[in-house]
């Protein structure tokens, strides 16, 4: 005689979803901001003879930087989340989440 798994329990035992969110959209001059997970970041357009390669992402208060190489088919971040876990990094996932909600 087994004990049921309590389903709803194990639901809300997980982490809860990412949020992210526009601080300021990114503007003519390739500048905005953006918050993930509560952390608020400065975002450059990077370019190469016009083209975009990617985004940096300088997080607040701190002035840590991340480049996002968004050439390939699957984004490539520099922070140690992508890097030595090899996967996709919230960086990754929050703005490629805020620049498809705005091409909406
Ligand atoms: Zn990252």
């Amino acid at each position: 005689m087994g004990v049921l798994p309590n389903r709803r329990h194990q639901r809300q035992s997980k982490p809860a979803t990412d949020t992210y969110r526009w601080i300021v959209t990114i503007d003519e001059v390739d500048a905005g901001a953006l918050e993930i997970n509560g952390t608020i970041y400065d975002v450059t357009v990077l370019r190469v003879n016009g083209a975009v390669t990617g985004y940096r992402l300088m997080k607040q208060p701190d002035f840590k930087v991340y480049d996002l190489d968004t050439t390939g088919e699957q984004w490539k971040c520099d922070c140690p989340d992508a890097t030595y876990r090899e996967r996709e990094c919230k960086h990754i996932r929050g703005l490629r989440a805020l620049l498809s909600a705005e091409a909406k």
